[in-house]
C-alpha cells in the first residue's frame, strides 16, 4: 500500500515537476488560452509547500483536502478551481486514512474526477484535463481487475494519461478559454491535461 508519507513524497514531485515544467505549459496555454497555466500550477503547489509542514503528519485525506483548499484560494481561472475540485474530493474520498490499497487510490481517484466533471461540465473529448485523467482512471481500474501489481498499474495509469494528454492535439476544444478558438484549437496539445497526465506520472515515478 502507499502510506501516508508516500502521498507527501507524491505531492512534494508534484511542486517540483510543476516548477520545471512552468513555462512548458505557459507555451502550452499560450497557443489555445491565455499564457497563465504554467504559473497558476506553480504558484498554487507553491503556495501548498508552504503550508505542508502543518499537515504533513495528519491523515491522508486533511492533506489532500488541505491542497484542494489552498488551490481555490490561490489559483483563479478555470484550472485553480477544478484542480481545488479534484483534490478536494480525493480528499473526502481518504479522510482518516493513514495508508491507500490500489482499491483505494481508485476510488479516490474516481472521487476527484468526478468532482472536476461536475464542477466543469466537460465531456470525453471536449479537450481539457479529463481526456488525461479518466482514461489513466480506467487504466488503472482494469490493471487491477488484472491482479497487476500496484506499482505495474500506476505505470498502466500513467502510459493511459500520457496517450488521453497526446490524444488532445487533434480535438476542437468546447469548454474553457481555448473554445473560444473553435477550430483553431485544433493542433495544439490541451495545457490542463498535459498538467493532469505530470501530476499522475509524478504518483507512478514516486510509487512505482
Ligand atoms: P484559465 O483557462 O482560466 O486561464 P488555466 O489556464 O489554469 O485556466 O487552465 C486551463 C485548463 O483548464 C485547460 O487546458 C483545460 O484542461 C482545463 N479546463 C478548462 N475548462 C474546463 C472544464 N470546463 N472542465 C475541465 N477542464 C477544463
Ligand atoms: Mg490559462
Ligand atoms: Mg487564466
Amino acid at each position: 500500500p502507499v502510506m501516508r508519507d508516500d502521498v507527501v513524497a507524491w505531492l512534494e514531485r508534484c511542486a517540483a515537476v510543476l516548477e520545471e515544467n512552468r513555462d512548458y505549459l505557459t507555451q502550452l496555454d499560450a497557443a489555445i488560452g491565455d499564457a497563465d497555466h504554467g504559473a497558476n500550477m506553480d504558484r498554487g503547489f507553491k503556495a501548498f509547500m508552504a503550508k505542508l509542514p502543518s499537515v504533513a503528519d495528519k491523515d491522508i485525506g486533511t492533506i489532500l483536502k488541505t491542497l484542494g483548499m489552498t488551490l481555490v484560494a490561490t489559483v483563479g481561472g478555470a484550472g485553480g478551481p477544478l484542480y481545488g475540485t479534484f483534490f478536494l474530493q480525493m480528499g473526502v474520498k481518504t479522510a482518516n486514512k493513514l495508508m491507500l490499497t490500489p482499491e483505494d487510490w481508485a476510488e479516490a481517484l474516481e472521487a476527484g474526477i468526478n468532482g472536476v466533471i461536475a464542477r466543469g461540465q466537460a465531456r470525453p473529448g471536449d479537450k481539457t484535463m479529463v481526456d488525461a485523467l479518466l482514461p489513466a482512471l480506467e487504466a488503472f481500474k482494469e490493471a487491477i481487475r488484472n491482479s497487476d501489481s500496484f506499482g505495474k498499474a500506476l505505470q498502466r495509469m500513467a502510459e493511459a494519461a500520457e496517450q488521453g494528454m497526446k490524444a488532445t492535439i487533434p480535438m476542437v476544444a468546447r469548454k474553457g478559454r481555448a473554445s473560444y478558438l473553435g477550430e483553431r484549437s485544433a493542433g495544439h496539445q490541451d495545457p490542463g491535461a498535459t498538467s493532469s497526465y505530470l501530476i499522475l506520472k509524478a504518483a507512478a515515478d514516486t510509487w512505482g
